[in-house]
């Protein structure tokens, strides 16, 4: 009798520790404040609209994860130097093109085009269209929250200031898995921005796990900001930007 005594006593207690023990969730976001959604139709009398209803039923949810999932590929945790955007006018348009971002804290614009949600169902269904949908919002979030290079100009008068931007926004969207595979390509310049220099510094996160991270902040602290520059800053003065990407490029080969 005692011994189930005891059983039932240690059950107890093994089943309210396992209460009690934390999963292992990472709870430093939880206090993360979104920006609020205003999530606009302009595009109701189209096909595309149909089927972007039909999978994304609520933007707004859509939108919230694909922001928490940029901001923790970016940072740390909230304590860090997050752009504080409080507002996302969000539009879904009939035109061309398929998405930009326009301006800046704390509030800014994108919109999606319902003519490249008929396009990416024509070419692969409803996964096809959630797929897409996703990789491009995260690429315009990214531009939302990521930080910029300091004393080299800007977007438009500075080729290295728009490879960052532009290189960034696509490393963190295919980080998050949103490009197949295949559109991983040996060539071009890792000052192409885009695909061709987001899947390079997507590649350096095998060098450094939070690479992506450091990679950002490091706008913070190397001024004028350089891609050589950062590269030493985060990996170590033993690197350089051209020797690692010879190296990428024999791997993608
Ligand atoms: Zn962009």
């Amino acid at each position: 009798m005692r011994q189930y005594l005891l059983s039932i006593v240690l059950l107890i207690f093994l089943c309210s520790s396992c209460e009690i023990e934390p999963d292992n969730t990472d709870t430093t976001w939880d206090n993360f404040i979104y920006p609020e959604i205003n999530f606009v139709n302009n595009a109701a009398h189209t096909e595309g609209w149909t089927i972007y209803n039909r999978i994304v039923p609520n933007p707004q949810d859509l939108i919230k994860e694909s922001i928490l999932g940029v901001v923790k590929t970016l940072y740390w945790s909230t304590s860090d130097s997050i752009p504080s955007i409080r507002k996302i006018n969000y539009s879904f348009d009939d035109r061309e093109g398929i998405s930009a971002k326009g301006g800046g804290v704390p509030e800014i614009s994108i919109f999606y085009s319902s003519r490249w949600v008929e396009f990416s169902a024509e070419n692969g269904g409803d996964d096809r269209v959630l797929y897409e949908t996703e990789g491009v919002l995260y690429h315009e979030l990214v531009h939302g929250f990521q930080l910029e290079p300091q004393g080299i100009g800007s977007y438009g008068t500075n080729k290295v200031f728009f490879a960052f931007i532009e290189g960034m926004a696509d490393a963190v969207r295919a980080h998050n898995g949103y490009f197949p595979d295949e559109n991983r390509m040996a060539g071009g310049h890792w000052m192409d921005g885009y695909q061709t220099t987001g899947f390079f510094l997507e590649w350096l996160t095998t060098k450094d796990k939070v690479f992506l991270k450091k990679f950002n902040r490091s706008t913070l602290e190397v001024i004028p900001w350089s891609f050589d520059g950062a590269i030493k800053h985060v990996l170590g003065e033993d690197h350089s930007i051209d020797t690692l990407w010879d190296e990428y490029q024999l791997e993608v080969f």
